[in-house]
């Protein structure tokens, strides 16, 4: 019997990763030192948008972000419970002086061919009647879209599971040894086993890992907000804002809560919320929205981007052995997740087509 590939990490990077492979025909076995879903992609706000999330210099992050929708889009109608919602985003300019960059960005946007539509302040209003009608003007993207994150984990984890896959949760890499190609891991009670494995992949986000070779990975913090759904308070697209006083941020209307963020803060792997940054968070949106005042507070959080020193994603081979890494989805790795899940399949049934597996 051939043996499995080890895929360590079940966060969005390591259960797309899974979901190809295991469409290759290989056996899968993943582990996680928590409970699948538990690491940044639980935090995320779960928005599938690369038109609002386009910046000048990431057109390949962009081209990379449509082909992702499209896996999605797919994958609704064939991975049961999972639901997108075509909400559509509204990237605004908070004042004056901020519309030259939207200006900018909505001229960018059209040489890349993407469906925008610039709104002036009273076509804003019509199309999201909670926007402050002192915002001046907004560009809508309507294919931009989101989905639930935290329920996306637990689908792909429950397909995975019916489609005969092996999971250790509460289960830790401790070591690879490469010449062998075995791992050895060790779980919550402290009980180690061995698993001989045709290829490891790292996809371990932000956690530092001590196997050889690892990918450098910096955790950038987000701070983030969410309120309570109110049906006084109907928001329906996401709303991204651009301010060049307070930064960039965004409003999420989700089915259960209307999420405010983000900051983008480098603290190390400190996880508490700041002063500052729940202040920041608010003071941009409540400009924008200021119905949002009324809202109960439900949960005050923050989690981490996994980052690589060029922001780019890291889908690559590490080492001579069979060792590989999937990570750097940095801030868009809930869009990216099935993209990257698919390259870093590829790449590893061709290598392991080229080299004859002992196992
Ligand atoms: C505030 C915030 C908002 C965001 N919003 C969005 C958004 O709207 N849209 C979007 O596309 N992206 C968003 N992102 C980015 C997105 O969350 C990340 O890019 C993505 O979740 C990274 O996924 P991952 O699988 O690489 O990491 P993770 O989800 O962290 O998964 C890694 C897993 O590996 C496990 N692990 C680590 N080390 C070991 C080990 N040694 N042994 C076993 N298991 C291990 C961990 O337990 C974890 O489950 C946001 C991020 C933040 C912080």
């Amino acid at each position: 019997m051939k043996h499995p590939i080890l895929i360590v990490g079940g966060g969005i990077a390591g259960l797309c990763t899974a979901q190809f492979l295991e469409k290759q025909g290989f056996s899968i076995h993943l582990i996680d030192c928590q409970i699948i879903g538990q690491g940044s992609s639980r935090v995320a706000a779960g928005m599938l948008a690369p038109v609002h999330e386009l910046e000048f210099t990431e057109t390949q992050i962009l081209k990379a972000g449509l082909e992702s929708l499209q896996i999605y889009k797919q994958w609704e109608s064939e991975i049961k419970g999972l639901i997108i919602d075509r909400t559509g985003t509204l990237e605004i300019a908070s004042a004056a002086e901020d519309i030259p960059y939207l200006q900018r960005q909505y001229d960018f946007q059209k040489r890349q061919g993407l469906e925008v539509y610039w709104l002036e302040s009273q076509a804003l209003q019509e199309k999201e009647p909670l926007i402050s009608p002192n915002i001046p003007c907004g560009i809508f993207a309507p294919g931009d879209i989101q989905i639930e994150n935290r329920p996306l984990l637990k689908t792909l984890k429950l397909d995975l599971l019916g489609k005969g896959i092996t999971l250790d949760e509460h289960t830790t890499l401790v070591d690879w040894d490469e010449s062998r190609s075995i791992a050895k891991v060790v779980n919550l009670e402290g009980e180690e086993k061995t698993i001989p494995a045709a290829a490891l992949v790292l996809a371990t986000g932000v956690r530092p890992v001590s196997i050889a070779e690892a990918p450098d990975i910096l955790p950038v913090k987000g701070e983030m907000i969410a309120l309570e759904k109110h049906e006084g308070f109907p928001l329906r697209h996401i709303i991204r804002i651009r301010n060049r006083r307070l930064g960039n941020g965004y409003v999420v209307p989700k089915q259960h809560s209307i999420l405010v963020g983000a900051t983008s803060e480098h603290m190390g792997m400190d996880q508490r919320n700041s002063f500052g940054g729940v202040m920041d968070i608010l003071r941009r949106a409540w400009q924008v929205l200021p119905g949002l005042y009324d809202l109960a507070i439900q949960e005050v959080y923050a989690g981490f981007r996994p980052a690589a020193p060029n922001h780019l994603p890291v889908i690559q081979k590490i080492g001579n052995g069979r060792k590989y890494a999937i990570n750097g989805l940095y801030r868009h790795g809930i869009l990216l997740g099935p993209w990257a899940g698919r390259e870093m399949a590829q790449l590893i049934q061709n290598d392991l087509m080229e080299t004859p597996c002992s196992g």
